[in-house]
């Protein structure tokens, strides 16, 4: 281990329990909950297995009007629920870490949509995140219920061993919602001065405390500024801090809203949160830990060195790598998978999917397809050689596992100069350079393995393949915008719209050809909606010319609110001078004019010299499907697999392509490997009659 980063795996003593090093998993969704209990117990267990000092649960509702449905809590409302996150803290423990529970109401900010409660809250007005439903102030014996329901999950967690319970007041849920005047109307003894509105926060800690006796550590989780979001500022949160203290073993501090909290790296540095949550050690000599998108172990450590933070927390990182402690006690930095702050973990959680990581395909997939982020399992049969058309994510992705796997030789050939597929230029958009990470990391790795030659500059025609000698062919060739606007909105292309014209362009011959618009008055034509028309749109701005983004959405990158973005996107390109035209399909284009009809069916038009079409990706499959069409030729060049991943198959998402690239990797002996083996759904609960008795991958215990 570098001496540098000794000091991050000194143990820290937290209340009664001694926590074995400086990282922290932080609680966050997992989609997983009382629901998925063999799923919740392998995904948690895997950060435990890489060296996360302490793993916790996603938020946990403690009642039934915490409900939070379509989203995932781990519902704890009984004894059935914690026995379900029973397998979870086996595994945490049996790797070593502590587990913690953090026990949640939402209050005004909870769904009822299966419970069919309706919201309490301190006052009667609606929540912004739910701006149709008043709530029903809460009366005292809402409040006793409530304290009553905080002691009894406390008994719960503390029955099947969680180590670590939090009383949890950020994120604007109930207790911040008591904090804040904002929320908070009452005139009683929980409404007005400070410790009024204190008051309740400090009650359920003391329920908690009672619930869990003198053997488990209780946690604060505390936004300690809103920044300017509902909540409170941070004047009045260390003045909190100041009561709660004495109460309190270990304090996980954070600031803003969600958005900010889980800050993506577009706008926010690494260790952004630290002109706040820094200011919490002149209130209290407890241990501190905080977050703050971190994946440099030397800037980790010298937080801990500065006294600001004591322990680092981490959630998005901690996915893109369970593996980071480990790594870092190795010295195997190189190896350490950064997260790319892109958000895509929550815009899966937003969009109510499986839980996924860009960097990580294996996040989610521990118990249901038993992959493991770091161990491989060999192949049957590695004397074959493989070669992988196409550099890209998919490619990249599926390369590695193949070599990790033993396959005797592994070519990956790419017709470009360097390999990354499209991350070669998405990574040059504003703003965007850390998605980059997904390429640095796969340069490493295929530069160490010893099997895999990794060929640029070479493009591969069918022949070519048919000659290369290898005996499995995996095709991922990837995918181009469209060059005559063929859109969903309208099903056809656009008319007059094609990229051999000076005046229309698609977002590589911009980024990688170097062809630049006619005119100076631009239209970025943006019907894909997420990051490639807002980043083409500032690339175009950097560069002088006058932009203005046209979209059928009904705001800008819709995509972006689902990565909680929208609010820094839309600021940021008003800021710059980017105009925006919502609700507008264009169905033809000329030198002049970009012409088609708004929401309403009216005809729409305005002139423009130039057009960007960022309207769908087209996959190219041509060699795919002549090879695929060439069986003889294919048995005749010895070639016994033919396999098509990543955007050649269906353009998506960088993390699906990631993801296939994984599949292929680790499916590649199976009977049919262009059909994904089936996964657990896990259907049933532990106990239940005919519940699965063959757990795959990490090995949990069922509960007795
Ligand atoms: P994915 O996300 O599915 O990995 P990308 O579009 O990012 O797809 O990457 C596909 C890569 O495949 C690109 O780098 C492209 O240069 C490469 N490629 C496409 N066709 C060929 C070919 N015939 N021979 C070699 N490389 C190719």
């Amino acid at each position: 281990m570098d001496p540098r980063h000794a000091i991050l795996f000194e143990p820290i003593q937290i209340g009664p329990k001694t926590l074995p090093n400086r990282f922290y998993q932080v609680p966050h969704a997992s989609g997983f909950g009382t629901g998925k209990p063999w799923s919740q117990a392998a995904f948690r267990g895997m950060k435990a297995e890489g060296g996360w000092g302490a793993v916790c649960t996603e938020y946990a509702p403690i009642a039934s009007d915490a409900d939070e449905l379509p989203a995932v809590g781990a519902n704890f409302w009984d004894d059935d629920d914690a026995a379900a996150l029973q397998l979870m803290v086996d595994v945490v423990h049996a790797n070593g870490a502590l587990a913690g529970i953090e026990l949640y109401h939402g209050g005004a900010r909870s769904t009822n949509n299966q419970s069919r409660r309706p919201l309490i809250a301190p006052s009667a007005i609606p929540d912004e995140h739910r701006p149709y439903s008043v709530p029903k102030e809460m009366e005292q014996f809402d409040i006793d219920r409530l304290l009553g329901q905080y002691r009894d999950a406390a008994r719960r967690a503390k029955d099947v061993g969680f180590d670590i319970v939090y009383a949890y007041a950020a994120h604007a849920y109930l207790p911040v919602q008591f904090l804040s005047p904002y929320f908070n109307k009452r005139t009683d003894s929980y409404g007005g001065s400070l410790a009024n509105r204190a008051r309740f926060w400090l009650e359920s800690i003391t329920a908690i405390r009672e619930g869990v006796g003198s053997d488990v550590a209780v946690a604060a989780r505390l936004t300690v500024d809103s920044l300017g979001s509902p909540g409170i500022a941070v004047e009045e949160s260390l003045q909190i801090v100041g009561m709660a203290d004495p109460f309190i073993d270990l304090w996980d501090v954070n600031v803003g809203s969600w958005p900010q909290d889980s800050g993506t790296s577009r706008y926010f540095r690494e260790g952004y949160q630290l002109e706040w949550t820094s200011q919490v050690r002149a209130m209290t000599a407890k241990p501190i830990l905080g977050v703050g998108r971190y994946s440099n172990p030397d800037l980790m450590a010298d937080i801990v060195r500065s006294g600001a933070l004591d322990i680092i927390g981490s959630a998005r990182q901690a996915m893109a790598d369970p593996f980071l402690p480990r790594k870092v006690a190795e010295g195997r930095l190189d190896e350490i998978r950064e997260c790319t702050g892109s958000n895509v973990c929550i815009l899966k959680e937003e969009t109510f999917a499986h839980i996924g990581c860009v960097q990580n395909p294996t996040v989610g997939e521990e118990h249901r397809r038993g992959w493991h982020p770091e161990l491989y399992p060999p192949t049957d049969n590695p004397d074959r050689s493989v070669l992988v058309v196409g550099a890209g994510p998919a490619g990249m992705e599926c390369a590695i596992v193949l070599a990790k796997r033993g396959f005797a030789a592994v070519h990956i050939v790419d017709a470009a100069d360097e390999i990354g597929g499209r991350l070669r230029w998405t990574r040059r958009l504003p703003t965007i350079g850390d998605w980059g990470r997904i390429v640095d990391y796969r340069k490493i790795q295929l530069d160490k393995l010893a099997n895999v030659e990794v060929i640029t500059g070479r493009e591969l025609s069918a022949a070519d393949v048919l000659d290369y000698g290898a005996d499995l062919v995996v095709i991922a060739t990837g995918s181009h915008w469209a060059t005559d606007g063929l859109q969903y909105p309208t099903h056809e292309v656009i008319e007059g719209a094609d990229a051999a014209l000076p005046y229309v362009l698609t977002p590589e011959q911009i980024m990688l050809d170097g062809k630049r618009p006619t005119g100076n008055n631009i239209i970025v034509y943006d019907v894909d909606a997420y990051a490639v028309g807002i980043g083409i749109a500032e690339a175009l701005c950097d560069m002088g010319y006058q932009v203005c983004i046209v979209t059928p959405s009904p705001v800008v990158s819709p995509v972006a609110d689902l990565t909680l973005e929208a609010e820094f996107v839309r600021l940021h390109l008003h800021e710059r001078g980017i105009k925006v035209v919502t609700g507008v399909v264009i169905t033809e284009v000329s030198q002049s004019a970009a012409t088609g009809y708004d929401e309403y069916g009216e005809a729409w038009s305005t002139p423009c010299d130039s057009i960007v079409l960022v309207t769908q990706q087209v996959a190219d499959a041509a060699l795919y499907l002549e090879l695929a069409g060439a069986p003889e030729a294919l048995a005749a060049a010895g070639i016994t697999g033919l396999y098509r991943i990543g955007d050649a198959l269906a353009p998506r998402m960088i993390s699906e392509a990631v993801f296939d690239g994984h599949r292929m990797g680790m499916e590649i002996d199976s009977a049919d490997p262009n059909v994904p083996l089936p996964y657990d759904r896990e259907r049933r609960f532990p106990g239940d009659p005919g519940a699965p008795s063959w757990p795959r991958g990490v090995t949990v215990q069922r509960p007795a």
